[in-house]
């Protein structure tokens, strides 16, 4: 049976998840995975957090804390983030904790340099002989060299943007202690992307098809690919493998070496807590898996050309991914989206105000599929009320209060005389239907929230056509036949709503009196009219409750 494994880029701990992140790499991968579950396919879900590298290093000692308490407190606060807006992976887990991470990092290691795509390199490096380590660029200050700006950091210089050469840097001092560094020289291994590119990764990022975005950025990266150095003077990371003996005291794993091997780290921890440890490589190492990476379009120079260098290399039977549906960037209108927390825009605060499946929706409606996009707090107000409350709340509202005032709060029956006269009303006359999950299955999360509303209005227009409340006066039995139906759509409403908004879904999934969850029904598709009806007439209904209550703009402060 064919398999989808689905990751979300693994946030860098050192800060927040923010609304840029879940509209680019992390609600798509949860609605993705919920749709192919539902079209009954073989999904897992895989994410986390990156827990290396300066920039940790760092921000943690200017915070106080030890490295690992210091990522620890940021993954913590990503699932906090997860589950506030309901999205779920089959693991969510971090490269400083994961268990089989560290050795898996190294066999990657070994198995590039047994099969010919490591080099090694001497080179001078700037050594502090005060705190007895080489520092890595942005733990160096200097003058830079280009425009004579005054602290420029050892990989960048604010004032003009030049690339450093932390060489070449005037005045160079050591940004923990203050001392001047001094010149040493130090051994590093480097990936040999040319000669992977030559090899393999070239004709196949060539022959492969990707989304419109992705396609664009990607044609200029073949050109000028690099050696890459896989290791850095660092203590916080990944040690070497034994291996390479003496050489490798002092130094760990580059952290975007290590990072993309948390993918598979992480699945290899799942499947050892279920009980199933070798089955990851079903997953990884199979070739019915179709590999599925959500990211930022900053990622893309990784998740296209680097990870699938790296997959390849190792020759073990690694999958390359078959779809990089990178997003492009989402922005706060006006702004900046400002994560501290009891902020407006820290999420589990933002959704305790506003709902999971609201924010969720309005992500999905302005999400950065083919261009940068923005949040905007008028709009997503005003998709709350219109497309959600007026569209989908209503059409609910409008039916099942009616039911439960004037039908004995049951759904009623199709009467055989009214069947194809409804059948073609609701499918061909009120307006366009569309598959929500082909759009998702097709990365067009923005058309399949459109789905959802446009179809809701199809039963909208259905009812106005039909006027249940004069037939019920004129003709009774008609009437039942038009609640009927209109209780048919309903049930279909809840099913297309589920990958998107699970929770509402099954609130009128629960509303119709209906059992069971409704993520595990089989995707509904489009509606055939010998077969779309499906609901046992007499069924009671639940409670009938507002989906969508109305929202306010928030005074402006
Ligand atoms: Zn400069
Ligand atoms: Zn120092």
């Amino acid at each position: 049976m064919s398999r989808t494994l689905v990751t979300s880029a693994l946030l860098y701990a050192n800060g927040p998840l923010h609304f840029g992140h879940i509209a680019g790499a992390y609600l798509p991968a949860d609605i993705y995975t919920r749709a192919l579950r539902m079209a009954g396919e073989d999904v897992l879900a895989v994410s986390g957090s990156d827990d290396h590298g300066v920039a940790i290093t760092i921000a943690a000692e200017k915070a106080g804390e030890d490295y690992a308490s210091y990522v620890a407190g940021w993954n913590a606060r990503m699932r906090e983030t997860f589950a506030a807006l309901d999205i779920r992976y089959d693991i969510v887990s971090g490269t400083s904790t994961s268990p089989p991470h560290a050795d898996l990092s190294r066999e990657f290691f070994e198995r590039l340099d047994a099969n010919g795509y490591l080099k090694e390199r001497t080179t001078d490096q700037l050594y502090c002989a005060t705190d007895e380590m080489f520092l890595a660029d942005r733990y160096v200050q200097g003058t830079c060299y280009v425009c004579g700006h005054t602290p420029a950091r050892g990989d960048e210089c604010p004032s003009c943007g030049t690339w450093i050469d932390p060489l070449k840097l005037k005045e160079p001092s050591c940004k923990i202690c203050g001392t001047a560094p001094e010149t040493r020289s130090t051994t590093h291994w480097y990936l040999d992307l040319p000669k992977l590119r030559d090899e393999k990764i070239g004709a196949w990022i060539k022959g492969h098809e990707w989304k419109s975005n992705v396609a664009g950025f990607i044609e200029n990266l073949l050109e000028d690919v690099p050696e890459r150095a896989i290791t850095r003077d660092m203590k916080w990371g990944v040690s070497l493998p034994a291996s390479v003996g003496e050489r490798g005291e002092g130094k760990v794993l580059y952290v975007w070496f290590d990072a993309p091997i948390g993918y598979i780290s992480f699945t290899k921890e799942l499947m050892v807590e279920r009980g199933t440890p070798d089955a990851w490589k079903d997953w990884w190492q199979s070739e019915d898996t179709s590999l599925v990476h959500f990211i930022g379009k900053d990622n893309i120079p990784f998740h296209c050309l680097v990870f699938p260098s790296m997959l390849y290399g190792a020759k073990d039977g690694y999958v390359l991914p078959a779809h990089v549906p990178a997003n492009e960037f989402y922005n706060l209108k006006g702004g900046k989206f400002s994560t501290s927390e009891g902020n407006a825009f820290d999420i589990p605060n933002f959704v305790e105000q506003y709902g999971a499946d609201v924010t969720r929706f309005y992500l999905c409606s302005s999400m950065p599929e083919t261009a940068d996009s923005e949040f905007s707090m008028e709009l997503f107000i005003q998709t709350a009320n219109t497309a959600l409350a007026g569209t989908i709340g209503n059409l609910a509202q409008r039916v099942l209060k009616f039911i439960d005032k004037n039908a004995e709060g049951k759904i009623p029956a199709i009467h055989d005389d009214h069947r194809a006269e409804m059948d073609a009303c609701i499918l061909n006359e009120c307006g366009a239907i569309e598959d929500p999950v082909e759009h998702i299955r097709a990365f067009r999360f923005r058309r399949a929230a459109e789905a959802i509303v446009q179809n809701a209005a199809v039963g909208n227009r259905f009812i106005d056509q039909m006027a249940p409340w004069a037939l019920r006066k004129e003709d009774p039995v008609k009437g039942e036949s038009s609640l009927a139906t209109l209780c048919e759509w309903l049930s279909w409403t809840a099913r297309w709503m589920a990958p998107i908004m699970p929770t509402k879904a099954q609130e009128l999934w629960s509303m119709l009196g209906q059992q069971g969850q409704v993520l595990d029904q089989p995707a509904p598709g489009l509606p055939r009219a010998e077969t779309w009806r499906t609901l046992r007439a007499g069924t009671p209904l639940g409670e009938i409750v507002a989906m969508f209550p109305r929202l306010e703009l928030p005074e402006t402060e």
